[in-house]
């Protein structure tokens, strides 16, 4: 039987705005398609197989959340991440997965570091917060589909050279509030500021999610 094979990290961590409803969805979604579904969670200090998963999904968290788990990220899973994207894996990192992503993430004197897995940094300015609803138009090689969500962040992020976004924004601040840009996108790997959950609110994404993993 196909089956979608999820991972998610630092569930316990990483979970505002209800952001673990994007794995209750996808498995949902793959049971009222008779696809099966299996569940695994790294929290910290495990590691994991990089064999053994489709699609690892990591949410949103509030910057003590980050600096808690981007240390034990770099160290316990970092290179099993790199290698499950290098062997077809899906990513899909939101909100504070996805600032942790990049190089670093700048707070003042204060430094958290990335896991450079894309050309992306993430301060954090003078400034208000960027919160609001954010609708982006995305092309993940099926023609122009449009994602809506919910943003609300205090770092700013910037694609370094050669990085693509996810998406061009429409409505709400995306990335940084003055480049138009929202997410990332290299190959498999997918990073968005879009809160939502994202998945239940733009189904045609869990099904693009779910395809990758079952092809
Ligand atoms: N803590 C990060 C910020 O405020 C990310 C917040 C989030 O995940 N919503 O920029």
């Amino acid at each position: 039987m196909s089956e979608l094979r999820l991972l998610a990290l630092y569930p316990e961590q990483m979970n505002i705005y209800a952001d673990r409803g994007n794995v209750i969805f996808l498995r949902e979604r793959c049971r009222w398609r008779g696809l099966g579904f299996s569940y695994t969670a790294a929290g910290i200090g495990e590691g994991f197989d990089p064999d053994a998963h489709d699609l690892i999904y990591i949410g949103g968290g509030q910057d003590r959340d980050q600096l808690m788990v981007a240390e034990d990220m770099r160290r316990t899973k970092r290179d099993a991440i790199s290698s499950a994207l290098a062997d077809g894996s899906s990513l899909l990192a939101v909100c504070g997965g996805y600032q942790l992503l990049g190089s670093r993430y700048q707070l003042g004197d204060r430094r958290i570091e990335g896991l450079g897995l894309a050309n992306l940094e993430t301060v954090r300015e003078e400034g208000e917060r960027l919160i609001g609803n954010v609708s982006i138009e995305v092309d993940l090689g099926t023609g122009p589909r449009v994602l809506a969500g919910f943003e609300n962040h205090g770092g700013r992020t910037y694609l370094g050279s050669g990085a693509e976004p996810l998406g061009r924004v429409l409505h709400g601040n995306g990335n940084n509030g003055k480049d138009g840009f929202e997410g990332v996108l290299r190959g498999n790997l997918i990073g968005t500021y879009l809160h939502g959950p994202l998945l239940p609110k733009n189904a045609w994404l869990a099904d693009e999610l779910i395809a990758r993993a079952i092809e």
